[in-house]
């Protein structure tokens, strides 16, 4: 069957910051949703794989995140997506955070800013862009068929920090039950960070948004 998306995840970091490889089954093209430091593993799979990175997707510009961005755009030759809210973050360490870690990240520029209604396209791969703010201000989910990346927005149990910089916990809600909690119960939720879950799961028994 050629119509499988095929998801390969990496925690990578000293954040275990889920890193997700996607493309449809049989395609020569993958998608990459973000790039946490020393993302040497991604590359190692590309490669066994025989797959050329088209493109990578930040779901949002905290330094975890876009740590390993660099590397893998100038390895690869993909191109870099992000939202247009969340573009300053890549050339600014403080707004990225990665100046209180005395990292001083910066990524290179995007080559396309991203929005809600967006669609991004590869080989057959669909995903569409919501827009998902109370993390940051340009967080994205991106959604195919059953299957949702959803970055730092939730995770199984709990729900994404809202005391950084610029976060707002009423947005963060609002987000997740506009944008996530309307998505069909059995979609897979793919998160930053821990172990999947559904939309389901997280209806049933996620207690910060039913609270
Ligand atoms: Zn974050």
């Amino acid at each position: 069957m050629k119509n499988k998306i095929i998801v390969h995840k990496f925690s990578l970091g000293a954040f275990d910051v889920n890193n997700y490889l996607i493309y449809r089954e049989g395609a020569s093209r993958a998608i990459l949703i973000d790039a946490g430091e020393d993302p040497f593993p991604i590359l190692q799979k590309l490669e066994a794989l025989q797959l050329e990175l088209a493109y990578l997707i930040n779901t949002h510009g905290h330094g975890d995140r876009i740590a390993g961005n660099r590397e893998i755009l100038e390895r690869t030759g993909a191109q870099l997506f992000i939202h247009e809210k969340d573009a300053p973050y890549l050339t600014d360490p403080q707004l990225n955070l990665s100046a209180f870690l005395g990292m001083e990240l910066t990524s290179p520029p995007p080559d396309r800013l991203l929005q809600e209604g967006d669609t991004v396209e590869l080989d057959g791969l669909q995903l569409s862009v919501r827009h998902t703010p109370g993390h940051t201000p340009g967080h994205i989910v991106l959604v195919t068929n059953h299957q949702a990346f959803v970055g730092d927005v939730i995770f199984a149990g709990s729900i994404g920090r809202t005391d950084l910089p610029q976060g707002s916990m009423n947005q963060l809600i609002d987000s997740i039950r506009q944008k996530i909690y309307t998505l069909p119960d059995d979609t897979v939720l793919y998160p930053g960070h821990g172990p999947n879950t559904t939309v389901g799961q997280e209806k049933r028994t996620n207690p910060f948004v039913n609270g």
